[in-house]
């Protein structure tokens, strides 16, 4: 069964605001917090649920540890560190009743809604040694905040695709649950490369690493640097069979259809 549990009226006095004299002075800010559970436990058992204090005092510490303009960034880091200390979804809805403004007002509130997405991520390699570049950018993306339920499919090897580069690549889909943004998670695949030495010459040239986003949720984003979902993963083998191996019912939004299906179709193209 599905459930939420909420906390309310988190009270701190802090010297948040845009204002000088904001901060020569404390002023109250309260803190609502919603986790959500996927499985609310039926065995009574205090194990089997979050730890109320520990997330009242998360709450606590993002309203009292750094002085910040906005209450927007405070409810952003209170939600994110709720949900992933937590690994569930989770909004916070941070009030500053004594807000300045020219008229009196009651409350003033926003809420984060830290959300996890269903992701899926291409990798490959075709210089040194691929296994270990591999592995490391699985580990680099695990340890990453905001990542969970990382799941990776085995190493395949494949030809080079496209013409350009000369070695074998070894490949592998990964696919898991993020806090992260569409953006925040293609620099955490540059930052990968980065790590592993990527020297960025041509496209579909030899690389030590090369990470793309295959899916995000069911989102479709089509802007200038970033494409999703990929645009060529229909036509790629080395992307749909071992993305089949882990997860062959993720559903394309653009085309409805699962990545089964497309790996059936792709092989059916070629025969
Ligand atoms: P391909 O994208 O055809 O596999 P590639 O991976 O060799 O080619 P790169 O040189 O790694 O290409 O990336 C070129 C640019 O593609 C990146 O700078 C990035 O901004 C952009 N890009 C667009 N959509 C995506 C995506 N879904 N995942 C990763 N990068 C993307
Ligand atoms: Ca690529
Ligand atoms: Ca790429």
């Amino acid at each position: 069964m599905k459930g939420k549990i909420c906390v309310t009226g988190i009270k701190a006095e802090a010297r948040h605001g845009v204002y000088d004299f904001e901060a020569e002075t404390p002023h109250p800010f309260i803190a609502d917090i919603v986790l959500y559970r996927e499985d609310m436990p039926s065995d009574d058992q205090l194990s089997s649920t979050v730890d109320y204090e520990k997330a009242v005092n998360i709450a606590y510490r993002v309203l009292t540890e750094e002085r910040v303009n906005l209450i927007e960034t405070l409810a952003y880091r209170a939600a994110f560190e709720l949900a992933s200390t937590f690994g569930c979804d989770a909004d916070v809805i941070v009030h500053k009743p004594e807000a300045p403004l020219s008229r009196s007002v009651f409350d003033v509130s926003v809420t984060a809604c830290a959300k996890y997405k269903k992701v899926c991520l291409s990798l490959g390699s075709n210089m040194g040694e691929r296994a270990k570049y591999l592995d490391d950018a699985v580990q680099y993306i695990k340890q990453a905040a905001g990542n969970k339920d990382v799941r990776v499919s085995s190493y395949m090897k494949s030809a080079p695709y496209g013409g350009v580069a000369d070695g074998e690549f070894l490949n592998a889909c990964l696919i898991m649950h993020t806090l992260k943004s569409p953006r925040e998670l293609l620099s955490l695949c540059a930052e990968a490369e980065k790590r592993a030495g990527r020297v960025r010459k041509e496209r579909w040239g030899n690389r030590t690493l090369d990470i793309d986003i295959i899916f995000y949720g069911d989102e479709i984003i089509d802007e200038a640097d970033l494409t999703v979902p990929h645009i060529d993963m229909c036509n790629r083998e080395f992307v749909l069979a071992p993305l089949c191996e882990i997860a062959p019912g993720f559903v394309h939004p653009v085309y409805g259809k699962t990545a089964k299906q497309l790996l059936e179709e792709l092989r059916g193209r070629r025969e």
